[in-house]
């Protein structure tokens, strides 16, 4: 049986993610700590953070944000595009996601063509 490699860092990663987006409505503190970890073991392990969890993620202060808790999302307009703005609450840092729905935004990750082999 092949191992995929760094999975028990995914693993981890997975846990803290879970804990840390738990953590965020009680203790923002313990939640950036949480996010700090996980950039840290990804660092160490030179691996890549899902996108999904990178994007739940502030990253300034690394807390998991959830709206109204620990961020704002906001859809503003600029020259026509639309982005998805979140605004950490903690740090006031903000972050763009484009979402225009004439282009094409597609996580590579989500594309087909990004699965090369499916280990069981
Ligand atoms: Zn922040």
């Amino acid at each position: 049986m092949k191992k995929v490699q760094g999975n028990d860092s995914f693993q981890r990663i997975n846990y803290l993610h879970q804990v840390s987006k738990y953590m965020s409505m009680k203790n923002p503190a313990l939640s950036s700590y949480y996010g700090n970890l996980i950039v840290s073991i990804a660092k160490k392990n030179v691996l890549k953070i899902h996108p999904d969890i990178k994007r739940q993620m502030c990253k300034k202060c690394r807390c998991t944000l959830i709206h109204n808790v620990t961020g704002k999302m906001k859809i503003r307009n600029k020259n026509k595009l639309k982005f998805v703005v979140w605004t950490c609450s903690i740090c006031k840092t903000e972050r763009k996601l484009p979402i225009d729905k004439n282009k094409d935004h597609t996580l590579w990750v989500d594309k087909p063509e990004a699965v090369v082999e499916i280990i069981n």
